[in-house]
């Protein structure tokens, strides 16, 4: 983060900063958290929410080979069958709501699949 960009974000959110003992906690877990690839981005993620500022960690090419052969090559949504450079993997329980970057929270979902259930 640039010193300009965070001045930006404390003015615009500043106000909502009242609980810090919540802020300290939230702070400490996400530095645990190995899933949060990117620390820097813990001070913006708390003002703005936005999970992007995290680079939250994405699975491996190792993870997305196996969970591909485990559902034989089949999205888990359409039910057609791509091949694995046609997919992208998917995190079954969101990480904000707890699910970590690991194989048994992964799943396969073809390209368009992917771009409609996260909504981008
Ligand atoms: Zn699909």
């Amino acid at each position: 983060m640039k010193g300009v960009e965070w001045g930006v974000l404390y003015n615009r959110f500043k106000d909502t900063l009242y609980d810090t003992k919540a802020i300290e906690e939230e702070t400490a877990k996400l530095i645990a958290d190995d899933d949060v690839d990117k620390k820097s981005g813990i001070y913006p993620y708390i003002l703005t929410r936005d999970e992007r500022y995290l680079g939250i960690r994405a699975f491996s090419d190792n993870m997305r080979q196996k969970v591909y052969e485990r559902q034989n090559g089949v999205c888990v949504i359409c039910k057609k069958n791509f091949d694995i450079l046609e997919m992208e993997a998917d995190h079954i329980t969101p990480w904000r709501e707890g699910g970590k970057t690991i194989e048994s929270n992964c799943q396969m979902l073809c390209k368009d699949d992917n771009r409609r259930k996260s909504g981008k």
